[in-house]
């Protein structure tokens, strides 16, 4: 464990660490420099990404611009950062000429650094991302005949080590900012062209690896690409709930990116303290990683079941504002030969599901290999008979298909190859988390 462990919470704040809630309580990370919310750069201007309207009135505010003139240029830097996609101030041609240069002087709209763009012969792509301070990270897209998946990482690494998770491998590094959020998803319309019509930055698609041509076949009918959102990729989104929630905000206003809640899923280990604010401050689709029906499976296979067990987040779900029939939550259960997929564990799923009256969908996911995963995917036609079982007890149970294996880029393979471990590496690394959780 890395040595700021045992810092207390207000001594971290004090020296800049931020703490992490989690299952070690408080867990510091080292943020060098970042005040509300704005990353120092080297030639001191300040970056936008990522701020609300109200904190870029205040830096242009602080910038000079008196009270007035300062609320009306931020209302139109932040539609063109937001909704239009804009990078250069030049370019925002509601602002007077003379105010561009000064704006540019002073501020810039940055991007996630792209390191590598990879496409899959079944059509995802992954993006290999950098931070400022030289982090790895991911995203992914996942074209479909009727939609486009955005998969939103949350974390460098994760604190959480589901034993079936390439992510849970990784130390936790640090929380994605706001910008860094918010950043996949403005990145993913870079790449994909689909800002509205005017705004499309040739220079970020070139850089994503795309010709400008390329994609024009894969456009559906209403013309969209990227029409979902999942924040499914690294890490434990409620161990960041903040920023989460203050880029999810940003990409559901209506001046912002614009996509409404009901596209956008929020995946959880079961972070049970956090689903309520998540339902209320967010108000996204809640998918749970519930995996097993018992408190030894799950104790296993998701560790931060020990914390919070089953039946708590099961009511925990029953609570979950805006659920509804017309508004399921969605439960992903990983198919593991051997370890969770009897027709009994199926039976029993039905039963916890019945029993606290959820509006449940059942997400089957065949378990993606990744080297050294100490598990086996189940067979497909055991997934098709547990499939079937959870059907006939009156919940839609669908296979999830395996999407982008080739690249690593399916459910739980995402782990940058800059935090790649040996596997006596992995398994001292899990030994040490489960001494944390008790
Ligand atoms: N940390 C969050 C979201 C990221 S993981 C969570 O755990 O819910 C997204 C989904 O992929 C989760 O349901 C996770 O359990 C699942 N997953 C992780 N590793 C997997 C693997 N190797 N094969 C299939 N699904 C996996
Ligand atoms: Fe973390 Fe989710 Fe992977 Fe578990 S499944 S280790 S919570 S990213």
């Amino acid at each position: 464990m890395s040595q700021t462990n045992d810092i207390p919470a207000g001594a971290a704040a004090a020296a800049g660490l931020m703490p992490i809630p989690g299952h070690i309580e408080p867990m510091p990370v080292p943020r060098p420099g970042i005040v509300d919310g704005v990353t120092p750069r080297e030639d001191g201007r300040i970056d936008l990404l990522g701020l609300p309207k109200k904190r870029i009135a205040e830096l242009f505010e602080n910038a000079g611009l008196d009270m007035k003139a300062a609320k009306l240029r931020a209302k139109q830097v932040y539609h063109w950062l937001y909704h239009r996609g804009v990078t250069e101030f030049e370019a925002m041609t509601d602002i007077a000429k003379t105010m561009r240069p000064w704006l540019a002087e002073r501020f810039v709209v940055g991007r996630p650094e792209i390191v590598e763009a990879q496409h899959s012969s079944d059509g995802t792509r992954k993006w290999l991302l950098r931070t400022a301070d030289a982090h790895d990270y991911e995203m992914v897209f996942i074209p479909d005949a009727d939609r486009g998946t955005l998969c939103v990482s949350s974390q460098v690494g994760c604190t959480l080590n589901c034993r079936f998770c390439h992510t849970g491998t990784m130390r936790l590094v640090r929380n994605l900012t706001v910008g860094e959020i918010v950043g996949q998803v403005m990145l993913a319309r870079d790449a994909l062209g689909e800002w509205p019509k005017g705004a499309g930055d040739v220079r970020l698609a070139t850089m994503a690896g795309l010709d400008e041509d390329e994609d024009e076949g894969d456009y559906t009918s209403d013309g969209r690409l990227l029409t979902n959102i999942v924040m499914m990729g690294m890490g434990e989104p409620l161990y960041n709930f903040d920023n989460v929630r203050d880029a999810l905000k940003l990409v559901m206003d209506g001046d912002g990116l614009a996509l409404s809640k009901r596209r956008i899923t929020l995946s959880t280990s079961g972070v049970i303290p956090q689903m309520e604010r998540c339902g209320q401050e967010i108000g996204v689709n809640l998918a749970v990683s519930l995996h097993a029906v018992t408190k030894d499976v799950r104790d296993e296979i998701v560790p931060i079941n020990k914390k919070y067990g089953l039946e708590d987040l099961l009511q925990a779900c029953a609570d979950y504002p805006g659920a509804s029939n017309a508004r399921r939550i969605t439960f992903e259960y990983v198919m593991l030969k051997d370890k969770n997929d009897s027709d009994s564990d199926a039976r029993e799923l039905v039963r916890l599901l019945k029993k606290y009256d959820l509006p449940a969908k059942v997400n089957l996911i065949p378990f993606n290999p990744w080297p050294g995963a100490p598990y086996e995917c189940s067979t497909p036609e055991r997934i098709r008979t547990f499939s079937d079982i959870v059907f006939q007890g009156g919940i839609s149970a669908p296979v999830r298909t395996p999407r982008g294996r080739d690249i690593d880029a399916a459910c739980g393979q995402l782990k940058t190859s800059a935090e790649k471990k040996s596997r006596a590496e992995i398994d001292r690394l899990l030994a040490e988390k489960e001494a944390a959780l008790g």
